[in-house]
């Protein structure tokens, strides 16, 4: 095919399935727009306020099962797929598949048997191969950090990855394939066609990944606020995701290679983009204190705010028209289902007949 007669894609959302999809894409002999609204190097986007945890067995609890199996899914396209963008990008990614560990205090206990229950209900004794328990010295070995704690729970399989990595990285890689990118610029999606304040630009296909921005298409697309605070501290190191459960709030905790963590609970059903609360930033750091009474001396480097963006039912949202894909709701589990969404749409694009290796 020469240039001209290559199949046209307009991309709508620099976010994390923009750029990943973008990347997909790249593989075939295609041309690739991808309009961002605001600049590519700063994401605007839930992208870059996320944790990064893949944790398919800890969100089951809250979601369907689907959830679970297309994280697994990810979870296998993330291995790959990290190698791939490394080797193309020349730095890491800061993909860990370390597991994830789940810890009460004592007089939450029953909080991780609850856990253990509500996982055995829903994958049967498959659960127990997944998720070791582990006693104190077990604990001690595994995150020595968490020394208060007598009792937790391995969650062997999950991982986590460095989003303030991969962003760059895939947007570096964008470049180097030769995708298009045209940032400050805010769209709108119809089948085969992007309109922008001034103009209108005709595609072969256009696939909407705008996140919260494609609002006004997607009925019930709605933004579920969420909080984070970055931390620092020379004295407490936690080797892979750590999870407190408490009967009122629970506390994640992602550990980053450079000596900060990246702490979040808050789930509130609002879109609100103003700065953290006050109580919110209280209920953090007291929960974070409680895991290590050495974080009371780690400086807060950071807060950042967002809205997740969610259906109704909380799942994610692919529709497919001629012309046109739309693809949202990714919700808390981004980088969870990223992957295995992008395949979807992936084959989804070749069913219209548009991708040739
Ligand atoms: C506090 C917090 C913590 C989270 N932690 C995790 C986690 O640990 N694990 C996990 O799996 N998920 C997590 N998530 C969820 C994850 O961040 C989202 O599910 C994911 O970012 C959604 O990806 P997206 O590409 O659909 O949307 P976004 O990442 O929001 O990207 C949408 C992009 O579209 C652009 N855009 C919007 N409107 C327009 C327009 N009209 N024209 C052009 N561009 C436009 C935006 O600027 C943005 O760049 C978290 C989210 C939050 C807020």
């Amino acid at each position: 095919m020469t240039s001209e007669s290559k199949a046209k894609i307009a991309i709508a959302g620099g976010g994390l399935l923009g750029r990943l999809l973008a990347w997909r894409l790249c593989q075939y002999d295609v041309n690739i727009t991808l309009f961002e609204a605001g600049k590519l190097s700063v994401p605007q986007g839930a992208c870059w306020t996320a944790a990064g945890m893949i944790s398919p067995l800890s969100e089951l609890v809250h979601s369907e099962k689907q959830v679970y199996t297309q994280g697994l899914q990810s979870l296998d396209l993330w291995s790959d797929w990290s190698r791939k963008l490394e080797l193309q990008g020349g730095r890491a990614v800061g993909f860990r598949r370390a597991g994830s560990v789940l810890v009460a205090h004592g007089k939450d206990r029953s909080e991780l048997l609850q856990f253990l229950r509500e996982l055995q209900g829903k994958l049967g004794e498959s659960a127990r191969e997944q998720v070791q328990v582990l006693d104190t010295k077990a604990l001690r070995d595994l995150e020595p950090a968490l020394h208060s704690f007598e009792q937790g729970l391995y969650l062997r399989g999950e991982a986590d990855i460095n989003n303030h990595r991969l962003l760059p990285l895939l947007l570096d890689v964008l470049r180097l394939q030769g995708v298009q990118l045209r940032e400050l610029t805010r769209v709108n999606c119809e089948p085969w066609c992007i309109s922008f304040p001034g103009g209108e630009e005709h595609f072969d296909c256009v696939i909407d990944c705008r996140g919260l921005g494609a609002k006004d298409q997607i009925k019930g697309l709605r933004g579920v606020r969420g909080e984070v605070m970055v931390v620092e501290s020379r004295e407490v190191v936690l080797q892979r995701p750590v999870r407190l459960l408490h009967p009122r709030y629970k506390l994640y905790a992602v550990p980053r290679s450079d000596g900060r963590t990246v702490i979040g609970a808050t789930e509130i059903e609002s879109e609100d983009l103003s700065p953290i609360s006050v109580r919110s930033s209280m209920e953090l750091s007291s929960a974070l204190y409680s895991l290590n009474p050495a974080f009371a001396e780690a400086r807060i480097v950071e807060t950042r705010v967002n809205c997740r963006p969610a259906t109704m039912n909380n799942n994610p949202y692919i529709h497919n028209e001629e012309g046109l894909i739309r693809v949202n709701g990714l919700y808390r589990h981004g980088y969870l289902l990223a992957p295995a969404v992008v395949q979807q749409v992936e084959n989804q694009v070749a069913q219209q007949r548009l991708l040739v290796f």
